[in-house]
């Protein structure tokens, strides 16, 4: 009884009916949002350790609503994966990605190494993800597209997700695994996925300087990466001293605020030109 009346009142929690007064209320503008084309993507670079030479960028999506100014895609990215809007927002993003690489070519600018996207656990959900993943990308060389994945992505369904993966990888992208360290997937799965790189979580990164249990995390999955012929790098790389210490351990590719912060496609250009032209 004392369950069922905590349930009762659970219902009419005023917090709670703001939060998903919120959640609606989001979803209704994100879809408006994407209705109009609002949505931006920002390039971030990423970078060769030490010698910061430019190795490609990771799209990230960004939301200015009128009302509510910047929205973080720490929350809304969650709230479209939750309101069944993430299949269209990822449409949205490797168009725009395939967009944004053809008018750089037009002006004469190509970005060394890869340009890497977010694909989110549902995108996952649809069998047909490779193909739709391969037409939209059409103009573009399959080796110019890293896919970042999260370890949840093989969570709902392994088999059709390492399929998924190995399809990819077939066709020529190039498949990192996201946040890792953070997730759960079984070792024995890791070797199937197809990737070609561990993304060192920025968990792991940002005390790595004066935590020893970090240094041996990251020392780690360094050793595995090794032993699996997959490559490292590194995310939310902030100081000299972080950048040293992983290029010392052995991870050599790095993405933070030391190299940069993530710019709309104008001040990337600006910023980084020089490293496109060829
Ligand atoms: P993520 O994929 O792990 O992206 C890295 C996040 O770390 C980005 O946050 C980036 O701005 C931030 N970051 C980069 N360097 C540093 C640093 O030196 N210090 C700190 N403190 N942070 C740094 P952002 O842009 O807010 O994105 C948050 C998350 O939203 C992303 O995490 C990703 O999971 C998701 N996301 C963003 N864009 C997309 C997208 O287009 N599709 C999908 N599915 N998810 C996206
Ligand atoms: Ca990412
Ligand atoms: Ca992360
Ligand atoms: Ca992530």
């Amino acid at each position: 009884h004392a369950k069922q009346k905590e349930e009762a009142i659970s219902l009419y929690d005023p917090a709670m009916t703001q939060a998903l007064m919120r959640d609606q209320q989001m979803a209704e503008r994100l879809t408006k949002a994407l209705d109009r084309g609002e949505l931006l993507l920002y390039y971030q670079p990423q970078v060769d350790l030490p010698s910061g030479r430019l190795i490609g960028a990771e799209a990230l999506c960004r939301w200015h609503d009128d009302e509510w100014g910047w929205v973080s895609p720490a929350e809304f990215i969650p709230l479209a994966e939750r309101r069944g809007l993430i299949r269209r927002l990822g449409t949205w993003v490797l168009s725009e990605v395939a967009r944004q690489l053809l008018a750089w070519r037009q002006i004469g600018f190509t970005l060394p190494g890869r340009l890497s996207i977010n694909i989110s656990a549902q995108q996952f959900a649809d069998p047909d993800l490779a193909s739709h993943i391969t037409s939209l990308l059409a103009t573009v060389p399959p080796s110019a597209i890293g896919l970042e994945l999260t370890e949840s992505d093989f969570m709902r369904d392994p088999e059709q997700a390492i399929g998924i993966t190995q399809t990819l990888h077939n066709s020529g992208f190039s498949l990192s695994i996201d946040d890792f360290g953070t997730g759960y997937s079984s070792l024995s799965y890791l070797r199937r996925f197809s990737a070609d790189t561990l993304k060192i979580d920025i968990s792991f990164v940002r005390d790595i300087l004066t935590s020893h249990h970090d240094q041996v995390i990251v020392q780690t999955i360094i050793a595995m990466a090794v032993a699996l012929g997959m490559g490292t790098i590194a995310e939310g790389v902030e100081t000299q001293g972080q950048a040293e210490l992983l290029a010392s351990m052995g991870c050599h590719q790095a993405q933070g605020y030391l190299h940069g912060r993530p710019l709309p496609a104008s001040a990337f250009t600006e910023a980084w030109g020089e490293h496109m032209r060829k």
